[in-house]
Parts: C-alpha cells; structure tokens; sequence
C-alpha cells in the first residue's frame, strides 16, 4: 500500500534553511514543501536562499538549479519546460500555475511552493494523479466513430477545427491536462471523488465539439449524473487558474446547455 502524505490536512514544520546564495547580491529564498515516504518525519518546508544569477529567471529553473547544485533529493515533475507538457504544475505563493512559465520576479518576496492543492503527494512537488487520470479515462478522450472510415483521413473544414481549437488557440483542444483547474476548485476538492472536474470537463467537451466524432449522445449521457457534471458551481477558479488561459468554466456552462437543448 502507498504511503501519501496530504499537505492540507498536516502539520507542516519548518524544515531545513539552506544558505547557496555563495554571497550573492541577488538573492532569494524558495520555501519548498518536503515530504518523503521512505522515511517516518511529517512534511516539513525547507528554505533555500539561492543567488537569482546562478539560473534563468523562472520557478522551474530555480527548483533545477537546487536539484543539480543544491539538494539533490528535491523531488519534482518537469518535462517541455515551455508551458506545453503540463508536468511542472504546482502551487506558487498560493496560485496554482506552470512552474516553467512562472517568473521568479513576479514574487516581490519569497517564493513558496507547494505540490497541487488537494491531491495525495508521492514525493515533495509531486501529487498522486491517479485518480484524476481514471476519471479522465472514463469519458473516452478519443474519437469515436460508427461511419466507414474513409481512405484517408477524416476531415474537418477549418471553420469546424475552430470550434475545438478556439479562433485565439484558446478552445478546448487547447488544453494541456495540467490539473492546474481541477486543484482549485472548491467542489472538486470537496466532491472529487465523484464530480469529474474542470480539466476532465474541458477534455469531455473538446471530443463533444468535435464534428468528425459520432459520440455525442453517447458522451452527454455519462455526463447527465448530479455528481459528475453538476457538482460544478460556477465558482470560476478553475478560470482564474488556467496557465494557458483557457476557459473550463465555460466549457462546462456549454455542455450543460446541450443537456437542456436535448431535452426541450
Ligand atoms: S466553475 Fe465549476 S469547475 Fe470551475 S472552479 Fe467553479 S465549481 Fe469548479
Ligand atoms: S483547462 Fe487549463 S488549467 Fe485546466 S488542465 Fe487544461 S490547461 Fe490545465
């Protein structure tokens, strides 16, 4: 059985304080959650002050300048590190963002970071995502089809891949399943483990506008469950939150007035 540690519900003890900054004029300090499961100790935070010439000017460069010159047990998820992948989401100074496209210098003062609100951790930065990626499989996220397939591949006019895509690259298919959305939201955190979610949503919509998928009736009827869908309130932190600026609240505010449109 895993052993997780919850970093809502712990005591989290000040931790180490580690002085690299080497002197430096530029200084920071990058207070970071810390929890192991190889040992027994409860989470703690550990303050590391690093000089800001040592590395690049984002979050992600100062958690891997800590990594490969500092602490080498620091325990993160990073992947594209150009906002693409999704893999460094975290939260910093208390938003829910991409550590690879959040700038050191937006902090004023020091830079606290904690794994995604909410989640089981496995280690330090890393959540459990488990849960979120079997509910993420139970709405289908592929295209489903009963027609023939054609010779080639299906098409779809541009104006049809606008719908999917958004005119400004902001639709749904824009979504990079950060879980960025989902960890901020007040009723996924109190209902997760039957309400789908912002970033489930979101994928759930995309195949919905999808105009080459034949599933439509199929995917809206998983969906009409007073927990999976309608636990959603409308709070709109999942908007707020999205690093790429996409709009799940929407997204959802869509796919219930489907389920209204097919009823009337
Ligand atoms: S709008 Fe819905 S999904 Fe978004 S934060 Fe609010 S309750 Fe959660
Ligand atoms: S909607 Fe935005 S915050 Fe939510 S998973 Fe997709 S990219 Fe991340």
């Amino acid at each position: 059985m895993a052993q997780f540690s919850l970093p809502q519900n712990s005591k989290i003890k000040p931790g180490r304080l580690v002085d690299a900054s080497h002197g430096g004029s530029r200084t920071k300090t990058f207070k970071i959650y810390r929890w192991s499961p190889d040992d027994t100790e409860n989470p703690r935070t550990d303050e590391y002050i690093l000089n800001l010439d040592d590395f690049g000017p984002m979050v992600l460069d100062a958690l891997i300048h800590i990594k490969n010159h500092v602490d080498p047990t620091l325990t993160f998820r990073r992947s594209c590190r150009e906002g693409i992948c999704g893999s460094c989401s975290m939260n910093m100074g208390g938003t829910n963002g991409l550590a690879c496209t959040k700038a050191i210098e937006d902090f004023d003062k020091g830079v606290n970071i904690y794994p995604l609100p909410h989640m089981p951790v496995v280690k330090d930065l890393v959540p459990d995502l488990s849960h979120i990626y079997a509910q993420l499989t139970s709405i289908e996220p592929w295209l489903k089809t009963d027609s023939p397939a054609p010779e080639r591949e299906r098409l779809q006019t541009a104006a049809d891949a606008d719908i999917m895509n958004g005119e400004d690259g902001r639709g749904p298919a824009a979504c990079i399943l950060c879980f960025c959305c989902s960890t901020a939201c007040p009723s996924y955190w109190w209902n997760g483990d039957r309400f789908l979610g912002p970033a489930v949503l979101i994928q759930a919509y995309r195949f919905i506008t999808d105009t080459r998928d034949e599933a439509t009736g199929e995917r809206l009827d998983m969906l009409e469950d007073p927990f999976r869908l309608y636990r959603c309130h409308t709070i709109m932190n999942c908007t707020n939150t999205c690093p790429k600026g996409l709009n799940p609240a929407k997204a959802i505010a869509e796919i219930k007035k489907l389920m209204l449109a097919r009823q009337a």
